[in-house]
């Protein structure tokens, strides 16, 4: 079972919680800015503070001065103590385990890596209970202890189908897994609260509470890589759909009569632009069927013009697809991430020229912010959803 946390503070009510992760994503921010981003009164931004403020959560900063001529009262701005907490947060993929331990504003404060030689479900869970172990040995920030002191909950982040609300794994093609309740294998491997969740939906959360979601209602996150996936945040929540899947953009066909894709469908975005699909059509355009991925760039940054097409056409996908999701959804803004984006300087221009030509009206107008993410940013993503696991009074 896991450890209980005398002294942590209870979410006891949907004010506590909006008015908790409005510091926590915008602090420091003053109780009149929390009461006006939050419709609360000032006295209900107040009392639902305080208990954060006694378990030590959140802390008064030193008083900015007045708020304006005549106003009469200082404005202490409210902020979060971000090692009050801390939280591991653990990637699996096919073949290793990457864990970081965060602060409460999910900043890394420690990570490392396990080589997974197996995927059986219990050879995982001891290897993941391992690495938990290692990462929460380490000493606190202050020295005044070591991490496990201080951290009660633990999130996972698989690929594939995955059910937060009841901890399962339901399909994960990378480890051959059916319906695994790894939540609560985990949580008698570690003692910690476990919160599962899928990858790309992992990340996203990471991106809505600390990143370039803030203060965004609605944005899309796209990773281009192995696969190609999304998730939608639209007014504030997350995107499922009734079937889980929502926003499954790298399904989305872009061209007709195109390559065959691994879901039966074709020209799929992913059958086009995904790191494997762009090695093949790489091998051949070449005509050299021991081509590397790093050759196939190396060349085309050289100037090598058909090996620059092949990574045009995969931009040229990744832009239909970017310019269908926001036709649909008219997010404010898309992130566009993953290891596929190592390469971004063979895809951005394309990406950006297709995006501009196919967004509708002034949709076109929705931020596209394309950049690489590192690896540790998956498991990152894993602590941010037990963050707001823990803060969030209803999970979407
Ligand atoms: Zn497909």
């Amino acid at each position: 079972m896991p450890r209980s946390a005398p002294a942590r503070a209870p979410i006891t009510s949907p004010a506590a919680a909006t008015v908790f992760t409005t510091v926590l994503t915008e602090g420091p921010v003053s109780r009149v800015d929390v009461a006006r981003r939050t419709g609360l009164s000032s006295a209900a931004v107040t009392k639902a503070a305080r208990p954060f403020i006694e378990a030590g959560y959140l802390e008064e900063l030193a008083s900015e001065g007045r708020t304006g001529p005549g106003a009469g009262r200082p404005a202490n701005p409210l902020a979060i103590r971000p090692d009050r907490e801390y939280f591991v947060g653990v990637k699996i993929t096919g073949d290793d385990l990457i864990g970081v331990v965060t602060d409460l504003r999910a900043d890394v404060r420690a990570s490392a890596h396990h080589a997974l030689t197996g995927h059986d479900v219990d050879h995982v869970v001891r290897a993941l209970a391992d690495l938990v172990g290692e990462l929460l040995a380490g000493p606190t920030p202050d020295g005044t202890s070591n991490l496990r002191e201080r951290a009660y909950c633990l999130g996972v982040a698989v690929s594939g189908d995955v059910d937060r609300a009841s901890g399962l794994v339901r399909y994960s093609p990378f480890l051959g897994w059916r319906d695994v309740p790894l939540a609560s294998l985990l949580e008698d491997a570690t003692g910690l609260t476990v919160t599962l969740e899928n990858d790309v939906k992992a990340l996203t959360v990471a991106e809505q509470w600390f990143g370039e979601g803030v203060g965004a209602s609605s944005f899309a996150l796209v990773t281009v890589g192995t696969g190609i996936g999304s998730a939608l945040v639209v007014n504030g929540d997350l995107v499922r759909g009734a079937h889980g899947v929502a926003g499954e953009i790298g399904h989305v066909p872009v061209a007709d009569g195109g390559p065959p894709c691994h879901c039966g469908g074709r020209g799929c975005v992913e059958a086009i632009a995904s790191t494997e699909a762009i090695l093949l059509r790489a091998r051949e355009v070449s005509g050299e069927p021991g081509l590397t991925m790093d050759d196939a760039v190396t060349r085309a940054r050289g100037g090598d013009e058909p090996l620059r097409e092949v990574f045009a056409a995969a931009g040229h996908a990744i832009g239909l697809g970017l310019a269908a999701l926001v036709n649909l959804f008219g997010p404010e803004r898309v992130v566009v991430s993953g290891e596929g984006v190592a390469t971004y300087d063979l895809f951005e221009d394309q990406i950006r020229r297709t995006f501009a030509v196919q967004a509708f009206g002034s949709a076109a107008r929705c931020g596209l912010v394309i950049r690489p993410l590192p690896f540790e940013e998956w498991a990152r993503g894993a602590a941010a959803v037990a963050i707001q696991s823990l803060f969030v009074a209803e999970s979407v």
